[in-house]
C-alpha cells in the first residue's frame, strides 16, 4: 500500500524523504520530503503530514533518499526534537506486528499513547458519557443492525458499574459522533469533568531501607547482577517458593542498575490487585524524587502524557505497570523484571493480542537488558526453556523469614455428608478449623472460584437455563441488583417469577455466588468479622485498598474472595486458607487448565501462615487425586512440571508446539459457518504439513455480543508460518465488513 504523493510544492533537489505511517488508517505508508530545517526527522519521529486536504499526524518508519525526484509533499511539521519511539522499540513494534499478524500500526499505537499521540497535554478537563436512558430491547435490537457503535457504546456504559465512562475508555475521540447521536437521542449525556494527574496523589510512601539479605536471596542477587554486565545474557528464571524474598531482591536489583546510570522496567499483573508490590517500590526508592512512574490502565489520560514523558525524558528512571507498559520509553535500558511471570494477564485478549512476557524477552534482547522472569509457579513454557537451557534460572527454596511452607490438606468433598445448613460449601473440618482461628483470634482466607460457582437460572422440571440472548451463555444472577446479568456482555433481565417454558414455579438458582457464601459463612460464624471481595464489591475506586487495609489492620477477621485475593498478599495474621472448590476450572477446555489450577492453589496456599504461626491450607474437592491438586498441596512446582510437561508433549500441546486460534464472528450463523469454511479450504492448500489444524467448530461460546462465533485450533511448531499464511489467506478473501476475523496467536484462551 505504498505510494508516492507529487506535489506542486517542490523540494529541491538531494534532500531526503520519509516514508511515514499514517495514524489511524491500517497500516497506510506514504512518502513525504524532508524540508530544510527539518533535518532531525529520523526513524521514529513524530510528524504532522498533509492528507489530502487536511492534515494528520504519523510515524516516521525509515528516512531515505527520495524515488521521485524531490516531487513529493513535504512534511509540516516535526512534533518533539527527540524521537518519540527509539529505534528499539521501532524494532520491537515491527518484529512483534508480524509475530501477532497485526498491522504495525496496532504495535505503534500501544507505544505512544493516545494522549500522547494527540498531544494535549494542557488538557485539563475530559470527556465523560453518562447513560441516560436504556432503550427497550425493540430499540437496542434495531440499534444493533442500524449503527452497533452506538448500541455498543450503550451496552458498555449499561454494563459500567457508575453508568458513566470517559470518552477515552470508549474509543476516544472516533466515538464522539456515535456519543453526539446517542445525546441527540436522549439515552446519553455528555460531561466535561476535571482531571486530576497525579496516579499517587494522596498517597504517600514512606522510605524503606533495604534488608540483609539472606543466602540464597544474595545468590538470586549475585546472578542478576552477573547477567547485567554479560553481553547479551540470557533471560533469568527466578524460581522461589512464595514469601522467598524475590521482591527484596528485584528491589536490590533495581537500587544496583540505577547507580549504574541505567532504567528499569518492572511489569506486575494487574496493578489493582498487586497494590502492595507497587507500594513498595515506591517507598524504597521515595528518596529519589520522581523517579518511580507507574503506568496503569485507570490512569487519566493527563496521567499517562505526564507519567509517559517524565520517563521518555528520562526523568523517571523506574516504570512499574501491567503487560503494556513493556512500551514504556524507559532510557538506558538495564533491567527488567517480570514479577509472577506466570500470570494470565500478561496476556492481551484483545487485538493486538500480545504477551507481555514474551515481548519483555525480546525487548531486553534487543536493547541488551537482563530480563528476569520471577514466579513461585512458572509457566510451563518457562519451565521448559529453562529445561532446554535458553534460560538461567536461580532457585529460592525456602522463606525469607525462615517459615515453614504451611501445611496442606486435600479434603474430599465427596465423602462429606451433605448438609443442608451449609449447602455443601463449608466441610464439617473446616468449619472447625474456622472455628479455631476465630477463637484464637487469628485470620482466615476463603478462596471461591466463580466461574465454578456461579448461580445461574435453572428449571428442574424441564432443564431450562436463563441464558443470554446474545451469548447464549448461562446469565449470572446478582441478589443486590436482583437482576441476572451475561458476564459477557453486560446484558441484564428481570428473574422470572416462573418457568418461560413450562410455567413451573419451581425454578431454581444454581450453584453459589460470593454472595451466597458469605451468607452461609455469616450463619456460621456470626461472630466473624467477614469481608467479601469480588468485583461487585471493589467496583468502587479504591475500595480493594481500603478492604485490604482492613484487613492487615485486622479489622477484619474473615476475608472471602475470588481469584482476586490469591495474588501477592502478604498477610502475617493468616494462619488458615481455605480453597472451597478446588475443582474449578478443571474441565474448561483449555490445554492449561491443570497448569492453571495449579499456579492459583500454590499462590494461595502461600498466604497462609506468614507471620511467626504456622499456616494451614485445607482445599476442597472433588477430584482429590487430579495432578493439579496434589502437586500444590506438596508446594512440589518441579514436580507438577515434569509430569504436566510429559502430558503436553505426548498430546502435542504448548510448550511442545504453538497454538494459535482463528476466530469468524457474524450475525448470522451460516455466513459464519461459510465463511470459516473457505478459510479452512484455502489454508488446507496453503499450510505445510507440519501444522495441525481442526476443523472449524463452533467457539465453545457459541454466540457473543449478537455474533455467531466459528473457530480453527492450529497447532505448530512455528508460530510465523501460521501467522504469514493466515494473514495472507484471509486478506485474499475481502470479506466484507458482516464478517469479522481474528487470528490470536499463542492463544491462552479458546472460549
Ligand atoms: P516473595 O516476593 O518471594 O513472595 P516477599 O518479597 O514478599 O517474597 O517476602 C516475604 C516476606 O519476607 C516479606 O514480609 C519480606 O519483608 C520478608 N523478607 C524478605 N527478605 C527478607 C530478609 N532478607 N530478611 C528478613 N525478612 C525478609
Ligand atoms: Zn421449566
Ligand atoms: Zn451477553
Amino acid at each position: 500500500m505504498q505510494q508516492g504523493l507529487f506535489s506542486d510544492a517542490d523540494i529541491p533537489g538531494g534532500l531526503q524523504a520519509a516514508r511515514v505511517l499514517v495514524d489511524g488508517l491500517n497500516d497506510m505508508v506514504l512518502d513525504y520530503g524532508i524540508p530544510a530545517g527539518m533535518e532531525g526527522v529520523t526513524r521514529g519521529s513524530r510528524v504532522e503530514v498533509p492528507l489530502r486536504n487536511r492534515s494528520t499526524t504519523g510515524t516516521v518508519l525509515q528516512v531515505s533518499t527520495p524515488e521521485f525526484g524531490g516531487r513529493l509533499k513535504p512534511l509540516l511539521r516535526l512534533i518533539h526534537d527527540e524521537p518519540v519511539v527509539s529505534p528499539a522499540l521501532m524494532d520491537l513494534a515491527e518484529w512483534a506486528a508480524r509475530y501477532y499478524a497485526v498491522p504495525v500500526e496496532q504495535m505503534i499505537r500501544c507505544i505512544v499513547p493516545e494522549p500522547v499521540r494527540r498531544e494535549r497535554h494542557e488538557e485539563k478537563v475530559r470527556k465523560v458519557i453518562v447513560l441516560q436512558q436504556w432503550p427497550d430491547d425493540d430499540t437496542l435490537n434495531k440499534l444493533n443492525k442500524r449503527a452497533p457503535r452506538q448500541a455498543g457504546i450503550l451496552r458498555y456504559l449499561h454494563a459500567s458499574e457508575t453508568k458513566r465512562e470517559p470518552l477515552a475508555d470508549l474509543g476516544g475521540s472516533s466515538a464522539l459522533t456515535p456519543c453526539r447521536a446517542l445525546e441527540k437521542a436522549g439515552y446519553v449525556r455528555i460531561e466535561e469533568e476535571q482531571v486530576h494527574r497525579d496516579p499517587a496523589a494522596g498517597e504517600s510512601f514512606a522510605p524503606s531501607a533495604p534488608l540483609t539479605l539472606n543466602a540464597e536471596q544474595e545468590n538470586a542477587l549475585k546472578a542478576v547482577l552477573t547477567a547485567c554486565t554479560t553481553h547479551s545474557p540470557k533471560p533469568l528464571v527466578m524460581q522461589g517458593v512464595t514469601g522467598s524474598g524475590k521482591t527484596e531482591v528485584y528491589l536490590q536489583a533495581a537500587q544496583h542498575v540505577l547507580d549504574e546510570g541505567k532504567g528499569v522496567l518492572i511489569l506486575v499483573p494487574e496493578i489493582s490487585l498487586t497494590p502492595q508490590t507497587m507500594a513498595r517500590f515506591k517507598s524504597r526508592f521515595a528518596a529519589l524524587e520522581g523517579a518511580v512512574a507507574i503506568l496503569h490502565s485507570a490512569m487519566s489520560d493527563g496521567e499517562r502524557f505526564d507519567e509517559w514523558h517524565a520517563i521518555h525524558r528520562g526523568r523517571a528512571r523506574i516504570a512499574i505497570g501491567p503487560r503494556s507498559a513493556v512500551f514504556a520509553p524507559v532510557q538506558n535500558l538495564g533491567l527488567i523484571i517480570v514479577d509472577e511471570e506466570h500470570d494470565s494477564s500478561y496476556k492481551q485478549e484483545n487485538s493486538p493480542r500480545y504477551h507481555g512476557r514474551d515481548l519483555a524477552v525480546l525487548r531486553a534482547k534487543m536493547e541488551g537488558a537482563t530480563v528476569v522472569l520471577g514466579s513461585a509457579t512458572p509457566s510451563l513454557e518457562t519451565m521448559y526453556n529453562v529445561q532446554t537451557g535458553k534460560y538461567d534460572c536461580v532457585r529460592l527454596d525456602h522463606r525469607a523469614d525462615g517459615q515453614r511452607l504451611p501445611l496442606t490438606r486435600v479434603l474430599d468433598m465427596r465423602s462429606e455428608p451433605k448438609d443442608k445448613r451449609n449447602l455443601g460449601i463449608l466441610s464439617e473440618r473446616l468449619r472447625v478449623a474456622i472455628d479455631d482461628r476465630l477463637r484464637e483470634g487469628q485470620q482466615v482466607i476463603l478462596l471461591l472460584n466463580r466461574r465454578g460457582f456461579a448461580r445461574a437460572l435453572q428449571c428442574p422440571d424441564c432443564g431450562y437455563t436463563a441464558d443470554c440472548p446474545d451469548c447464549a451463555v448461562p446469565m449470572t444472577f446478582h441478589a443486590t441488583e436482583n437482576r441476572l446479568i451475561c458476564h459477557i456482555c453486560g446484558h441484564r433481565e428481570v428473574v422470572p417469577k416462573r418457568c418461560p417454558e413450562c410455567h413451573s414455579a419451581g425454578i431454581l438458582l444454581e450453584g453459589y455466588g460470593t454472595q451466597k457464601v458469605e451468607m452461609v459463612l455469616r450463619r456460621c460464624f456470626p461472630q466473624a468479622r467477614l469481608q467479601r471481595v469480588d468485583a461487585d464489591v471493589t467496583a468502587r475506586k479504591n475500595a480493594l485498598r481500603d478492604i485490604l487495609e482492613d484487613f492487615r489492620a485486622h479489622r477484619t477477621d474473615i476475608l472471602l474472595g475470588t481469584q482476586m485475593i490469591s495474588k501477592g498478599l502478604d498477610f502475617p495474621g493468616v494462619t488458615l486458607v481455605g480453597v472451597l472448590n478446588a475443582d474449578l476450572g478443571l474441565s474448561v477446555p483449555d490445554p492449561r487448565a491443570a497448569e492453571r489450577t495449579f499456579q492459583l492453589l500454590t499462590q494461595v496456599a502461600g498466604r497462609a501462615g506468614r507471620g511467626e504461626l504456622d499456616g494451614e491450607v485445607i482445599i476442597q474437592t472433588y477430584n482429590p487425586q487430579a495432578d493439579a491438586i496434589q502437586f500444590a498441596r506438596r508446594h512440589d512446582t518441579d514436580g507438577f512440571a515434569e509430569a504436566e510437561l510429559a502430558l503436553r508433549q505426548q498430546m502435542q500441546f504448548p510448550p511442545y508446539c504453538h497454538m494459535a486460534v482463528l476466530t469468524v464472528r457474524a450475525e448470522q450463523e451460516e455466513l459464519a459457518q461459510l465463511s470459516v469454511g473457505t478459510l479452512y479450504r484455502h489454508l488446507q492448500q496453503a499450510l505445510p504439513p507440519q501444522v495441525l489444524m481442526s476443523e472449524p467448530l463452533p467457539a465453545p461460546i457459541a454466540k457473543a455480543y449478537g455474533k455467531f462465533r466459528y473457530q480453527i485450533t492450529f497447532r505448530s511448531p512455528s508460530a510465523r508460518v501460521v501467522a504469514d499464511i493466515c494473514a495472507r489467506v484471509i486478506a485474499e478473501q475481502h470479506f466484507g465488513e458482516e464478517i469479522a476475523v481474528s487470528l490470536d496467536i499463542d492463544a491462552y484462551s479458546f472460549l
